[in-house]
């Protein structure tokens, strides 16, 4: 990876003398000092507890600041760790939450991390070097000329708010000065008293990482020393050298063996080739590295006494408001499936190249409709209002003006033959019946012409009622999704609660409110963590049809979270670092990953990540990846231990004629438009063929407007029934209904192989074989493999199937070029 060819050095971790205690309970040994090196130089860095440092993090020129509480080897003595406590650098705070300072952060401040809980245990490999840390009161001023090493604490934070630092905590953990930089000697705490225990307990409540420390200690043997002391004591015994000096030599180390190892490195910015140095430890930062190293009883067991100590001070205990609301989802290991072979990989890159292709020809589709629309404009004045000019929607808000082309994108792929009559619906559509409020512009450029005159409120029932349809208002409710709502919503929100990470796999065919649905979830999580009713969380979604490329998934979710733009490659090494890292990672971050099918790779890599990823200790990552495809994990898990990643699974299925029924009449919401028998055809019509409500609302919209042209009042039979004709009278579904029984039947094969595949592709080979049940079924001889490729064949020359052109036979891969339903309704609808 071009991310890794950075220069850097090698580094020598070494404990300085012997272990100065042994916690028989959790066999860890304690050591007072440790010193780093850089490979091939004499001298040493030594660090100790009490003492301010850096540690190696996502962002090589601002690693993580932290105070060294402890220094340890584990069990096996092969792993040198460190508990600190974090320090939160300006970058790291939410920018909107820094708004909460009421000032200008100072470039060097800190603030001292009293959040929730986080992990404080690091690999002390990850140490990179000692930096001062200087507390401020909070009225002082910040020094004029800060030098890069020196950072500020005014504040604490606790993902919240800043609070002024406890002086309990400043007392417990007291301002560095040169006394304990110098020697911070670990001197045995067998003179402490019970009661200056509790103390010291009582004092670090607040401390999540030091919560965790002193649960520990009520565990360690006497010679364990107490942190408070030990931090308080200064060190005759060990006059080391200067911090300063330390860090002048490890510079001069640094940039000697930059200079050896590659003379073309700039000497121009020794600051930043200091960072650039950074030691990668990756044995310990590899995705094995959770199966090298299982928890320790130890860590497991502090796991258990900080939950339980943080319930009490998280409030009045959030898990009981929600407990009621929780419910078991389906959670399973899944099976793993046989190899697929290379062809079947293929196969899907292919799926996606085509569904790729379906995005630009929708795109281009969208701008002739827009012309048409505008050409067509003193045809239905009414609409006109609506239409934006090419200018406007080109400067339109982007993020906004691309899930309208989704909505527009997704309208087509189901109804893909009635184009020429969407040109006369309106290309915007009001969102909700109230006025509507002039369209947000992020980047506001001089030359958008603004409406001559402002929008118009919709006038007259049927006007609403058609906006209403609009795929692209969003429902007031979504009824006949509760049960999902409730189980996606509990989901996360436990995940959010217990600051653990997670993954819930959410399929079903196309407009059975997925991302509806989940898109509700996330919207009413983000209420709730505004309102303080759970913590804050990062949320983050992408969308596999807004990509060009899988890869540019990593580049987006990488920019998404934290402003960066990288290249994928790029991209993809920093979120692997990102998810893998201890670090102070306070918010849970939420990923949603819509249209997960489209992020398809030979190598499954995209995909494979995204299922990882909320997998790691340290991730706090909730991801919530929408497809259609079921068995999608499946496919992707082969051969990579399927078993580990426990998925939470959410099964949509497609809505009965009942339920789209009452989508459409809660969407239009005690408006009375349509003659009940009416609305009770359309929606039998689209349960007997899809289940899909995405269809249900073009149909009932495009009724809607044929009653408006009309001039009737509600939307009868007679509309709908027209309705319906347009919509599936394309001419596929003509030239379906002229194809020869066998062919019919072939096309019914292709249908029923896709559904029990999941996936909207096949080789000839699979329907075959469906072919020749249906046959029976029908009674019909089946056919043999020379006649059906035949068939198959005349399917393909009139377009109605689409052939791997590069493999003939029975491995050849086929798709459908008119949509399911067109086919079913072809086929049965007579
Ligand atoms: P795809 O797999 O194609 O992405 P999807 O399952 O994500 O489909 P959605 O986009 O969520 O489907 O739904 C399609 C349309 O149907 C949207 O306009 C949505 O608002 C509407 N819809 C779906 N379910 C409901 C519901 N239960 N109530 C109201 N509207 C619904
Ligand atoms: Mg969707």
């Amino acid at each position: 990876m071009k991310y890794f060819t950075r220069l850097r050095v090698k580094r020598i971790y070494e404990w300085r003398g012997a272990p100065i205690g042994f916690n028989r309970k959790l066999k860890t040994s304690e050591y007072g000092s440790l010193s780093i090196r850089v490979e091939g130089f004499p001298q040493t860095t030594v660090i100790r507890a009490g003492q301010h440092i850096l540690i190696e993090g996502d962002d090589d020129d601002n690693p993580y600041v932290a105070r060294v509480l402890r220094l340890f080897a584990d069990e096996s003595g092969a792993q040198k760790k460190a508990v600190v406590q974090w320090f939160v650098r300006v970058s790291e705070v939410p920018p909107s939450k820094l708004k909460l300072l009421g000032r200008s952060p100072h470039p060097q401040e800190v603030f001292f991390y009293e959040g929730r809980s986080c992990e404080d245990e690091v690999n002390a490999e990850s140490v990179l070097r000692p930096v001062q840390v200087r507390h401020l009161e909070a009225a002082a001023p910040f020094p004029v000329s800060a030098d890069g090493d020196t950072f500020y604490v005014k504040l604490s934070w606790d993902s919240r708010t800043f609070r002024p630092v406890d002086p309990s905590l400043r007392r417990a953990l007291p301002a560095p000065d040169p006394a304990v930089m110098r020697g911070a000697t670990a001197t045995p705490a067998s003179s402490r008293k019970p009661g200056a225990e509790a103390e010291s307990l009582h004092s670090l409540t607040k401390l999540s990482a030091s919560k965790c420390l002193s649960a520990k200690r009520r565990g360690a043997t006497q010679r364990t020393p107490g942190i408070r002391k030990r931090l308080q004591l200064s060190s005759p015994d060990e006059p080391a050298a200067l911090r300063d000096d330390v860090l002048q030599q490890l510079l001069e180390a640094e940039l000697l063996a930059a200079g050896r190892s590659a003379a073309a490195a700039s000497p121009s910015d020794p600051h930043r080739i200091t960072h650039s140095l950074t030691p990668r430890r990756r044995t310990s930062r590899t995705p094995g590295r959770r199966d090298d190293v299982p928890l320790t009883p130890r860590s497991s067991r502090r796991r258990e006494s900080q939950s339980e100590m943080d319930s009490p001070s998280a409030g009045d205990d959030p898990s009981s408001r929600t407990s009621s609301r929780r419910k078991e989802v389906q959670t399973g290991t899944e099976p793993v499936l046989e190899v697929l072979d290379e062809e079947e990989e293929n196969g899907a890159l292919r799926v996606s190249r085509r569904k790729s292709a379906l995005k630009v020809s929708s795109r281009i589709r969208k701008q002739l409709n827009l012309l048409d629309g505008q050409l067509s404009s003193d045809e239905d004045e009414e609409e006109e209002e609506f239409v934006p000019s090419r200018k406007e929607l080109q400067s339109s808000d982007e993020e906004e003006e691309e899930d309208e082309e989704l909505a527009a994108k997704k309208s087509r792929r189901s109804s893909s033959s009635h184009t020429k009559q969407k040109t006369r619906t309106p290309k915007k559509t009001p969102r909700k019946a109230g006025p509507i409020t002039p369209r947000r512009h992020r980047h506001v450029t001089p030359s958008i012409p603004n409406r001559a005159q402002p929008a118009r409120r919709p006038g007259n029932v049927l006007e609403e009622a058609r906006a209403r349809l609009h795929v692209s208002a969003v429902p007031e409710s979504l009824p006949c999704r509760e049960q999902e709502f409730q189980d996606i919503y509990s989901f996360v929100e436990s995940k959010v609660l217990d600051g653990t990470g997670g993954c819930m796999y959410v399929s079903g065919v196309p407009g059975t409110g997925k991302t509806a649905t989940v898109q509700e979830v996330m919207r009413c999580l983000q209420l709730a963590a505004e309102q303080d009713e759970i913590p804050p969380f990062v949320y983050v979604q992408i969308n596999g049809m807004k990509m060009t490329d899988p890869h540019q998934a990593y580049a987006q979710i990488l920019q998404k979270l934290t402003g960066q733009k990288a290249t994928a490659d790029h991209a993809a090494a920093l979120l692997e670092k990102r998810f893998s890292n201890p670090a102070p990672r306070k918010e849970t971050t939420v990923l949603l990953v819509d249209e997960l099918d489209l992020l398809w790779t030979r190598k499954q890599n995209v995909m494979y990540n995204l299922f990882d990823w909320p997998t790691r200790r340290h991730a706090r990552l909730v991801v919530l990846a929408i497809a259609n495809t079921m068995d999608l994990p499946e496919r992707i898990l082969i051969n990579r231990v399927a078993s580990r990643l426990g998925l939470t699974r959410m099964s949509f299925q497609p809505y009965s004629f009942k339920q789209l029924q009452q989508i459409v009449t809660s969407r239009l919401n005690k408006l009375k438009a349509f003659e009940d028998d009416a609305l009770q055809l359309v929606s039998r019509k689209v349960a007997a063929l899809s289940g899909d409500a995405r269809r249900c609302l073009d149909i009932c919209r495009r009724a809607t407007e044929i009653c408006e042209r009309s001039a009737a009042g509600l939307v009868g039979m007679s509309h709908v029934m027209e309705a319906l004709d347009e919509m599936f009278s394309s001419p596929y579904v003509a030239a379906i209904r002229s194809t020869s029984t066998q062919e019919q039947l072939f096309l019914r094969a292709v249908i029923a192989e896709f559904r029990r595949l999941g996936l909207e592709e096949a080789t000839f080979q699979q329907v075959l074989v469906q072919h020749q049940a249906l046959c029976r079924v029908e009674g019909l001889q089946p056919v043999g493999v020379s006649e059906g490729l035949a068939v198959c064949r005349r399917l393909g020359a009139c377009r109605l199937l689409l052939l791997e052109p590069s493999r003939l036979g029975v491995l050849q891969r086929l798709w459908l070029n008119v949509s399911q339903d067109d086919v079913l309704f072809a086929l049965k609808a007579d």
